[in-house]
């Protein structure tokens, strides 16, 4: 039975396994996802605090009604109030929108809070390197579901370049969360900036369908602001954005934080996409994420199903 390990356990990763778990010659027990974070799920990110849980990622799926319900695990709900003129319905996981990486990781070898640190060939197998002993090292395969830079610096521990990873550009983004000390007034669940307001987009996260818990917002700065402020101390970034978002929503200057917290992605959002699906990198080494086709639940569902396809042939080829 040929081994996949899957580095990076975001959208792209958990749609590939979940994909090859199907496959006849692979199945969930050949497959095993390795990720540096404490949960799965990548930019399908929540926090849940005692001053309620916000979404600091993914706001929202944009996916048609028949995709909503093949990849939804009993998690998502629309959300029309945030329907904008895309074709698409929007979509929410309940409790928080991470609830759906864990509902996609269920019955999957996922294995969190592991740093993947080195990739070198050995015979016809990938040996990985981790940060933190692992009883698997060797794999028949191995897909790379990481931001490109990430991609790079663990490709050139096995002496491998690649140019279309190489030409990838990110824009970063800094998300605060925000639950502030004075009631709220009755608002819309969210607020989208237009292009040269510092912020992007606010949103009202317990006023988002079957949230509960005390009245806050997620801020989500614009790319230009994000990138005049990317190394800025995070809670000089917060008390900033904070004080705009009030000024945006009317509200007193002394609606101080309860909870304030800033979230940098230095990966955000992927400026021009690969254009290709997924791809051989050298000889059982693929690559796939949300910067091939683009940065969005449904592309990075599409990139991990393309991924899947891939490999499966390749076994059945063989
Ligand atoms: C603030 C923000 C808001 C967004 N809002 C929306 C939205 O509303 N709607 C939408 O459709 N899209 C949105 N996006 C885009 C969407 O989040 C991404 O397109 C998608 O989540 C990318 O998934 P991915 O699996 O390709 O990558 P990622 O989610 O980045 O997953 C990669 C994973 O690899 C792990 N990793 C990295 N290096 C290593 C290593 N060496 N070893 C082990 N693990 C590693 C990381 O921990 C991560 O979990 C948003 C993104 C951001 C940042």
């Amino acid at each position: 039975m040929p081994r996949l390990a899957i580095i990076g356990a975001g959208i792209t990763g958990l749609s590939t396994a979940r994909s090859l778990a199907a496959h006849p010659a692979f199945g969930a027990a050949s497959l095993c996802l390795f990720d540096k974070g404490r949960r799965p799920g990548g930019r399908l990110a929540s926090r849940e605090t005692e001053f309620g849980s916000f979404d600091h990622g993914v706001q929202r799926a944009l996916l048609g009604e028949p995709a909503a319900q093949i990849h939804g695990a009993g998690t998502l709900r629309a959300w029309p109030a945030a329907d904008s003129l895309s074709e698409s319905p929007s979509w929410i996981a309940e409790p928080t929108m991470n609830r759906l990486a864990q509902a996609w990781s269920q019955g999957l070898d996922c294995r969190c809070s592991v740093t993947v640190t080195g990739l070198a060939r050995d015979g016809h197998q990938w040996r990985l390197g981790f940060d933190r002993e692992q009883d698997d090292a060797l794999f028949d395969q191995v897909l790379l579901t990481i931001p490109t830079p990430q991609a790079l610096a663990l490709l050139g521990t096995a002496g491998i370049e690649n140019a279309a990873l190489s030409a990838v550009r990110y824009q970063p983004n800094w998300t605060v969360m925000w639950t502030p000390s004075i009631p709220l007034p009755p608002t819309a669940d969210h607020w989208a900036g237009t292009a040269n307001d510092p912020i992007a987009w606010l949103a009202r996260e317990d006023l988002k369908p079957g949230r509960v818990g005390p009245p806050r917002l997620t801020i989500q700065a614009s790319a230009a602001w994000s990138i005049e402020h990317l190394e800025r101390p995070a809670d000089e970034v917060a008390a900033r954005l904070i004080s705009i978002a009030a000024e945006v929503l009317g509200l007193p200057a002394d609606a101080r934080p309860i909870y304030a917290s800033a979230h940098r992605w230095r990966y955000a959002f992927v400026e021009q996409p690969i254009g290709v699906a997924a791809f051989e990198l050298a000889p059982g080494l693929y690559y796939a994420s949300d910067a091939c086709l683009g940065s969005n639940v449904a592309q990075a569902l599409s990139a991990g199903e393309a991924a899947a396809a891939l490999i499966g042939a390749n076994i059945d080829n063989a």
